[in-house]
Parts: C-alpha cells; structure tokens; sequence
C-alpha cells in the first residue's frame, strides 16, 4: 500500500515566496543604502554652503543694511538646520547596522548611563526623575538602549512650560515575557488626536521658538524598539494633562544575541 500526494502546488508557492523575500532583502539593502548616501554625500555640499555663507557675513559686516544681514542670517540658519536633520537621518540609517550588537546586558545600566547625560538638563530644570520596577536583564544593543532611555526621559524634562518643575517618573515591570517601561511626566501633554504624528519623521506638534528640536528623535525611538521586535506608543489626556510614553519589547524574542 502507498500513498502519493501532488506536491507540485506548495513547491510552487515556496519558489513565489522564495522570489518575494529576495526582493525584500535586495529593496531593503537598496533602501539602506540609499538612506546612508543621502544622509553622507548630501552633506558635503551643505557645509560648503553654510562655510561660504558665513564668510559672506563676515566680509560684508560693514556693507550690508539691517534687512540684508537677517536674510544672510536666515539663510545661515536654514543650512545649520538641513545640517542637523540630515545627521539625524543619518543615525537613523545607523540603527541595527553601525550600533553596538546585541548582548546580555542589564537595561538598568543603560538607564543610569542615559541619566548621566541628562544630568545638566535635569539640574537646571531642577527636574525630580523616579525610577521603579524590576528591571530585567535581556539581549538588547546597549548603545540603542542608553538613547531610546535617553530621548524619552530629555523630552519628559523638556516639553513643560518654563514654570514647572518637571516631575517624572520611569516604571519597568517585566510579564507575559514582555519588558515594558513607562516613562510619565506631567508637562505640557498631548492631543490625543496628534498622537499618531509624533513617530514620524520630523514630526513637530510645538513650535521651535517654545521647544527647539527636529522631530526625528520620536522616529529614532520607533526604529530601535522595532529593531528588538517591539512596539512604541503614546498616551495623554490632551494639552495640560501631562504624557506617557510606553514601549515593550519580547524578552524571548531577544534570546539569541546577535
Ligand atoms: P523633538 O523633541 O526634536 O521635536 P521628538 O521626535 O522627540 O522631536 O518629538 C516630536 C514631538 O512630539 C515634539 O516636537 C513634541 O511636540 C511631542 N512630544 C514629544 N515628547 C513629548 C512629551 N513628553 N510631552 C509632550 N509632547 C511631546
């Protein structure tokens, strides 16, 4: 007695899917590439801009009437600007390629290290930062960690009206196999019908003249949660009420370092 089964349709399948990942990891290099050309070659020129618009400032000091030098002044600031953003781009084209691989590593110390950066904001915002929870220990790339610790906790300090005393707190608790930490502060909140913009890129609900910033840092975030297989989100209770950023990331997911 046999028994035979037409294969012929899941080989099939298997060469169409085969096709598609293939394409998948070539679009994805393509893209990476190109994110890192743009980001690098762009800003060659840029700086030669910003050089030679500085030098004109410089020479043209005696000449030049009030309204000129604003113009030069703007047109200086714009380049500085295009600077900083196409360096942020550049370090999100980094994530998962030029940081530091993953390793057993206590996030806890990333934490402290994120806080030791921050030390001058914090001090001059007299901010009061909690931390609770048990903090496990997971795969996880350090250097990825220490900012996505770093841009949460910098805009928690940072997005209140000049008055307050920032008050934040950052709570880790580990279940289901999940890590989650959330971070909550009492500023300026957030409506929640904006919520969905603020992890895309240069992405800005304030103006720069209250908050300076690009708007990429949100977006760096989103890409290093994404990079440990895990999501990233918001929540407010609208303008006033204060924000809380949440991310959890699989501790199972990260068993094997890279
Ligand atoms: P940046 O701080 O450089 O503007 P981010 O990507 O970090 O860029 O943040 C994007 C926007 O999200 C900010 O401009 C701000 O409007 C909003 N935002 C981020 N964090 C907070 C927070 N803790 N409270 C209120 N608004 C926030």
């Amino acid at each position: 007695i046999g028994s035979c089964t037409d294969i012929t349709e899941r080989r099939q399948v298997e060469a169409i899917l085969r096709t598609h990942s293939e394409a998948l990891v070539r679009s994805n290099a393509d893209l990476e590439q190109f994110a890192y050309s743009v980001s690098h070659d762009m800003r060659q020129p840029l700086r030669t801009i910003a050089g030679h618009l500085h030098l004109l400032e410089l020479g043209l000091a005696e000449q030049l009437d009030e309204d000129n030098k604003e113009s030069l002044a703007f047109a200086l600031d714009g380049a500085k600007r295009m600077d900083a953003m196409i360096v942020s781009l550049l370090d999100y084209s980094r994530i998962g390629r030029k940081t530091e691989p993953k390793i057993y590593m206590e996030p806890r110390e990333s934490l402290n290290e994120a806080l030791q950066f921050l030390e001058v904001e914090i001090e001059e915002k007299r901010a009061d930062i909690v931390v609770q929870g048990d903090w496990p220990v997971l795969s996880a790339s350090r250097d990825e960690l220490t900012r996505l610790l770093q841009n949460l906790i910098a805009n928690a300090i940072k997005y209140h009206d000049s008055e307050d005393v920032p008050h934040v707190t950052v709570v880790s608790t580990e279940h289901a196999g999940l890590w989650t930490v959330r971070i909550a502060d009492n500023g300026i909140g957030i409506e929640p019908k904006q919520i969905d913009k603020l992890f895309q890129f240069f992405s800005r609900l304030q103006s720069r003249a209250r908050f300076d910033g690009n708007g990429m840092g949100l977006a760096l975030c989103r890409r290093i949660v994404e990079h440990h297989g895990g999501r990233i989100w918001a929540e407010s209770e609208g303008e006033g009420k204060g924000s809380t950023f949440v991310f959890e990331i699989p501790l199972a997911q990260n068993e094997t370092p890279d």
